[in-house]
This record gives structure tokens, sequence and C-alpha cells, in this order.
């Protein structure tokens, strides 16, 4: 497939962008990818990768950038789709460089980068209450706290990176599920979708 288009949901734990770019990837006929979901499924699979990813993830730390390039670049190269959401990559400078070199490889671009705007506190009361229902393996108290700070030192200042290239939308992600969809969806004419 020739073309193909690469929408990138940014923002920290607990900010909702798994929900709004997997409602985004239906929308649109797209394929939603969560780098984290990905992690999360090899390292139940219980092979080596798993074992390394579990000291990871015991402080919260980012997992190194071949581990995740490795699993992610094949899925963007071969999957005969129209367009990705990806959730969760590129969270440092050095993985938007890689990404950017790796599009441009085969002609593609970053189309549209959505920051899911929300205030640490709400993220940390939203990550508690998820706990309550779903464990994951780096989600102790301490992991949250360390990740949040990982997220505004490393990934907050991919803004500026994106708002050069031109393909930034600052989202307001304190209000509805709905409400922040429709906000969401508002960048895109509404015959790109069937339903
Ligand atoms: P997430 O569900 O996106 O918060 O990711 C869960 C964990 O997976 C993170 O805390 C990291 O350890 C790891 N991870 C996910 N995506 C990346 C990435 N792009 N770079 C490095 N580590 C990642």
């Amino acid at each position: 497939m020739d073309n193909k288009d690469f929408i990138l949901i940014l923002g920290p734990q607990g900010s909702g962008k798994t929900t709004q770019g997997k409602l985004l990837a239906d929308y649109l006929h797209y394929r939603f990818i969560s780098t984290g979901e990905l992690l999360r499924q090899a390292y139940k699979e219980n092979n080596p990768l798993g074992a390394k990813l579990s000291e990871y993830w015991a402080t919260g730390d980012l997992v190194p950038n071949e581990i995740i390039e490795g699993i992610l670049f094949p899925i963007l190269e071969m999957d005969q789709i129209p367009g990705f959401v990806v959730d969760g990559y590129p969270r440092t400078i050095e993985q938007v460089e890689s990404l950017v070199s790796f599009l441009d490889l085969n002609s593609w671009k970053i189309n549209h980068v959505f920051y899911m705007h929300v205030g640490d506190q709400e993220c940390i009361n939203r990550i508690l209450e998820r706990t309550k229902t779903e464990q994951r393996p780096d989600e102790s108290p301490e992991a949250i706290h360390h990740r949040l700070q990982i997220y505004h030192k490393e990934t907050e200042p991919l803004l500026n990176t994106y708002e050069k290239m031109g393909c930034l939308h600052r989202i307001n992600a304190e209000k509805t599920i709905d409400e922040i969809q429709a906000d969401v969806r508002a960048y895109f004419p509404a015959e790109t979708s069937t339903t």
C-alpha cells in the first residue's frame, strides 16, 4: 500500500488517550496500536523478553527503543491498512527522530498529533480508579509517580517538536469521553467515516 496515515495520541498516563485513540481508529477505519499494550502482551507470553520487561516495570522506567521499535516498525510496515492511530510512542526525542526516519524511508509522514491535556492530580485519580478493576504490572504507587515524572521530563517537550512540524492539536481532556471525541473528530471531514 503506497499511502498510509499516521496519527499519534500524546498525553500523560490516565489522560484517556487509549480510549480516545480507539474511538478515533474505529471512526476512521484505521488500526489502533498501543505500545504499552504490545509490551503487556509480550510480558504475558512469559519468554525472555517478558522477564526483561518486568525489570523496567518494577521502577516504571521506559523500555529501550530497540525493543519497542523491533515490535512496532514491522507492524507499521507490513499491515495493509490505510492508517494507524498510535498511542504511547514516541515518548522521547530519539524516538520521534527514529519514527520520522522510518516513515521517510517509506515516503510516509506524521499526519496529526493529538495532545490530551489533563492535570497531574486528575491523572493520578484516574489511574488509582483504574487499578481497582485492572491490575497492570507497572502501576504500583511508586511506579505511577515515576512514570508521570518521566512523562513531564521526556515526553512533554515533544509538544514543541510537533508544533514546529505543524501537526499538533491540543485537546482539553478534562471533559466527558463523548465531548473529547467530538473535539478530536472535528479535525476530520465528516465523509471520512461511513458510520
Ligand atoms: P503505557 O501503557 O503506554 O503507559 O506503557 C506502559 C509501559 O510500557 C511504560 O511505562 C514503559 O515502561 C513501556 N513503554 C510503552 N511505550 C513505550 C515507549 N514508546 N518507549 C519506552 N517504553 C515504553
